[in-house]
């Protein structure tokens, strides 16, 4: 199974790809995770990554594209993966495309998040990600039972950079100009899959197996 997963910031992708991980037993792949890591161990592809993620831009096409190339020829790709957060413009859709056509393998089916942006601002500013385990809180929705810690392993829950408001609005900008345009370029080739953003986490997984199965 080869899915992809399309939506602004906040859509719930992150959480569906940790979801669907586990059904079919294979990996997710999250460039913004990946780079968020770069960042981190202050590698040169973070280094060059860091502006353009601070400021709620989209990191040069190369930089993602290689990372994706290299990452999705892993051994434990091989049964599939789920992309999350690739592509995000045309030039990425189309490289990737062109990837997995010398795989000789395709894409199963593009799933696109519906959600409107006053919830995305609401889940976006009220989040916070265990820094050990990656599982996700919300201030309201989903709180932890000790603020602050992870519920699952203990670990100090940490805010993005990035999820601020106004951070946020450049996102949902970027998203509608950057890559809502792919949703045709899916379209096309007869694999978008659209799903109703709102609800749990759970419901929202029910309506997504229930279109790729
Ligand atoms: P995300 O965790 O998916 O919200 O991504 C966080 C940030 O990483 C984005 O705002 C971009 O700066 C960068 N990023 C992640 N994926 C991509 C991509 N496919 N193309 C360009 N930039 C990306």
């Amino acid at each position: 199974m080869r899915l992809i997963l399309l939506g602004p910031p906040g859509a719930g992708k992150g959480t569906q790809a940790k979801m669907l991980t586990q059904k079919f037993n294979i990996p997710q792949i999250s460039t913004g995770d990946i780079l968020r890591k770069a960042v981190k161990d202050d590698t040169e592809i973070g280094q060059r990554a860091k502006q353009f993620m601070d400021g709620g831009c989209l990191v040069p096409d190369d930089l993602v594209i290689d990372l994706i190339k290299e990452r999705i020829r892993e051994p434990d790709c091989q049964n599939g993966f789920i992309l999350d957060g690739f592509p995000r413009t045309n030039v990425q859709a189309e490289k990737l495309t062109e990837t997995l056509k010398a795989m000789n393998v395709d894409i199963d089916a593009v799933v696109e998040f519906r959600v409107n942006p006053e919830e995305v601002v609401n889940r976006l500013t009220g989040r916070s990600t265990c820094s050990e385990c990656g599982a996700m809180f919300h201030e309201t929705s989903r709180p932890p039972k000790q603020a602050g810690i992870c519920d699952h392993c203990g670990g100090a829950l940490s805010k993005r950079p990035d999820d601020n408001k106004d951070t946020i609005l450049k996102r949902l900008d970027v998203f509608k100009n950057e890559t809502e345009p792919l949703k045709d370029f899916y379209r096309k080739q007869g694999t978008l899959k659209t799903a109703e953003g709102s609800g749990t986490a759970e419901e929202i997984f029910d309506r997504v197996c229930a279109m790729i199965s």
